[in-house]
């Protein structure tokens, strides 16, 4: 039988899926902020403390959850991931869509009285 390159290539998203399972939602947010200590490094304004957000638009509603600095590496990662299933997502629909619109083509000529 011969190998159909669209088929193939379906088949290389859907398993490349798999990886991508610990996705989580949303984007990472990074912002500098003073803790307000008068003695700390922070009080000349320069060597602020970063802080970590992930932000998730979930059901109508931003929610918000802090995230500690030394998880935001991981958690930064980890929302990549979902950024890259929907992207193999929309390729394997748009590719999915492409078959479908030719079947339908090839039926509808097949519907067609010969001359
Ligand atoms: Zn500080």
């Amino acid at each position: 039988m011969p190998s159909d390159p669209a088929l193939e290539l379906r088949g290389r998203l859907v398993r490349s899926l798999g990886a991508l399972r610990e996705m989580l939602p949303g984007s990472l947010v990074e912002r500098q902020r003073a803790c307000g200590k008068p003695n700390c490094r922070c009080a000349d304004g320069q060597h602020l403390h970063p802080q970590y957000q992930l932000s998730v638009f979930s059901k109508g509603q931003l929610k918000t959850f802090h995230v500690p600095p030394e998880a935001a590496g991981e958690v930064r990662r980890r929302v990549d991931l979902h950024r890259r299933f929907q992207e193999a997502a929309t390729r394997i629909a748009q590719l999915n869509l492409r078959r479908w619109r030719r079947e339908k083509e090839q039926k509808d000529k097949a519907k067609q009285p010969r001359p």
